[in-house]
Parts: C-alpha cells; sequence; structure tokens
C-alpha cells in the first residue's frame, strides 16, 4: 500500500462521521465553519507527501499551535521547565480553574490551557522586546518550510473579546507566582499563538521534526534534543487529546495532538507525520471524523507504537 491509498481508505472510513459532530462554537469566527469539511494529509521521513480532500483550505490550529510553544519552551529552558508545568493527565476539563487552585498554580500538563498558558509565558520572557506571538509564527512557518503561514486576525480578536476563562487562568496562576509578566501580555501571545492557521500539509510538514528525534529530516534543522523530541511526543500521547487522550491512545495508538478548530497532527516516530482536519468535534472536543480517520490510517499502515511490527515509510510506497 502506498500513502495515497491509506489515505484513501481513511477518508472512506471517516465519510459516515462528516457532519455529524458539532463544530465549535465559543467563538463567532469558529462557528461558521463547514463540519462536513475533511482534509487529510502525511509527510515521510523521506519527503514523500500525499494528502487528500480539502488540502488547500486553511484552518485555525488552535490547541495544536501548544506543541511548537512547548518545543520553544523546552529548547529554552529545558528541564526547569518541569518546575513550572507538570506531566500528568489532567482527568479535568481543558479549562478547568479547581485544578489550578488544587496544586497552587502548577498546571498538570503542558497542553492543558493553564499549562500553555505558562508555557507561552516562557516564550513572552525569552523573546522580550520582540512581538511573540510573530516569533511563534516564526517557528511554525520555518518547521512547515510555508512562509505563507498566517495568524488569522479575526479569530485572534474573538479569542481575546471570548476569552474570559483563559483570562482567569491566567491571573490565577500569577497569583501564585507562576507567570513571569503581566498576565494580559502573555494572554495576547495565547490567542494569536491559538488563531495561527495552516493546511493539513503544512501542518503534517511541520511536525516532521517529532518523527526523527527533533531534527527535521528534510532540512536538518534542529528543533530539540532526541531525549526531548522523546518527552513532546510522550506528553502527546498522555494528553493530547483533553479528557479523550486515553481513547485516542487507545484507539490510533500514535502520539497526537487535537485543537477545537478540528485539526489533529499524530506522529509516528521515525517514519512519517499526519495531519487531519475535519471541524465536527466529539463531547471531548476533539474531531469526530478526524479521530475515525487516524484510527482507520494506522489500522491500515499497522504504524502503532505499540506493534511489535512497526513498519518503515518505505513499505507504503509502490
Ligand atoms: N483558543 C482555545 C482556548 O484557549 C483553544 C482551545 C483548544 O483548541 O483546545 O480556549
Amino acid at each position: 500500500m502506498d500513502w495515497n491509498g491509506a489515505l484513501e481508505h481513511s477518508f472512506e472510513e471517516a465519510k459516515p462521521s462528516l457532519g455529524k459532530g458539532a463544530v465549535a462554537d465559543y467563538i463567532p469566527a469558529l462557528a461558521g465553519a463547514d463540519p462536513k469539511a475533511f482534509a487529510m494529509a502525511v509527510i515521510g521521513v523521506d519527503g514523500a507527501e500525499a494528502s487528500i480532500g480539502d488540502d488547500t483550505t486553511a484552518f485555525s490550529i488552535q490547541s495544536i499551535s501548544k506543541v511548537f510553544t512547548l518545543t520553544m519552551a523546552l529548547s529554552a529552558r529545558r528541564e526547569k521547565l518541569w518546575k513550572r508545568v507538570g506531566r500528568e493527565a489532567s482527568g479535568s476539563p481543558f479549562n478547568s480553574i479547581v485544578q489550578l487552585e488544587h496544586e497552587r498554580g502548577v498546571p498538570r500538563n503542558p497542553f492543558i490551557n493553564a499549562g500553555a498558558i505558562v508555557v507561552t509565558d516562557t516564550v513572552v520572557s525569552d523573546h522580550s522586546g520582540n512581538a511573540p506571538a510573530n516569533e511563534i509564527l516564526g517557528v511554525v512557518r520555518q518547521a512547515s518550510g510555508n512562509d505563507a503561514v498566517r495568524i488569522n486576525n479575526e479569530i485572534a480578536t474573538s479569542e481575546e473579546t471570548w476569552g474570559d476563562r483563559n483570562r482567569s487562568l491566567a491571573y490565577f496562576a500569577k497569583s501564585f507566582g507562576n507567570l513571569e509578566n503581566p498576565a494580559d501580555v502573555v494572554l495576547k501571545t495565547y490567542f494569536r499563538q491559538c488563531a495561527i492557521e495552516m493546511t493539513v500539509r503544512d501542518l503534517a510538514r511541520a511536525g516532521l521534526f517529532l518523527t526523527s528525534g527533533g531534527k527535521d529530516p528534510l532540512t536538518g534543522k534542529c528543533f530539540l534534543t532526541r531525549a526531548q523530541s522523546n518527552r513532546v511526543n510522550a506528553l502527546m500521547m498522555a494528553n493530547g487529546h483533553y479528557d479523550m487522550s486515553g481513547d485516542f491512545a487507545f484507539r490510533v495508538g500514535l502520539p497526537g495532538k487535537s485543537g477545537v478548530g478540528g485539526g489533529i497532527l499524530a506522529i509516528a516516530p521515525g517514519s512519517c507525520a499526519v495531519a487531519v482536519w475535519s471541524p465536527g468535534l466529539n463531547s471531548a472536543g476533539n474531531s469526530l471524523g478526524g479521530t475515525v480517520a487516524m484510527e482507520a490510517f494506522t489500522d491500515c499502515t499497522g504504524l502503532n507504537v505499540f506493534s511489535d511490527k512497526t513498519p518503515r515509510a518505505s513499505d507504503y510506497r509502490e
């Protein structure tokens, strides 16, 4: 089977779910998305690519941006980062404030909102004097190899207008001394990073360094050390899908990160990066059709980190 065959199979399997989920409606700018839209892309460590569906439509990556800010923070702060954010599953909604109080302002992991805000705070500190959101965008552009990746200003403004829960989390963390910068400065950056938009092809390409020990296998650019890259993948596996991270690991068997824009990025270490987009979400905020497609993809390719027979990228091409 080649990548195209795997994507065609995944799309077919996802079709009955398309249009069934609910699109994110916490901001008006996302509520208008077409719940039937679908796109999927894969890129192998050797650069071979394939895509299917609406693969030229840019969508809001939302929480998937947390993978890139974590990459920046981990590479700059190294082990010190773990004094400010944990590594455990939260078992609570991604924007819960109760747990943050209980754990005295140290969020459970970098992918719940409070954790991501703390991570973004380190990026703001490390790029003071520059526009930190542009620094994040710069890293995403570099990883994706596409300078046309941009921040959607309408969505960023909408996030800011409807961002009271995130504001609460940031001020709460600040009150425990876990923000180095003013909360409103960190939030502005956080809202903008969530509003980065790109196509599934860009997203798969942007995740490729996580397949190869933190180093882009095509350009040689080093984003993380091998140990750091392993850790980002571990966190994606444990915490990348909100309260259904266990379900994603169970069904798909790859580290992944979802966003409420309907995107999912999954990493098959040593083999390929896969991205899917379908805006209809399940009850936990993960793409309904996208998860089905990812499950079909790993099922038919055998790419599953828990399998003793994980094939290589070259096994999938004619
Ligand atoms: N901008 C969203 C928020 O912070 C991101 C949600 C998500 O994709 O998980 O609420």
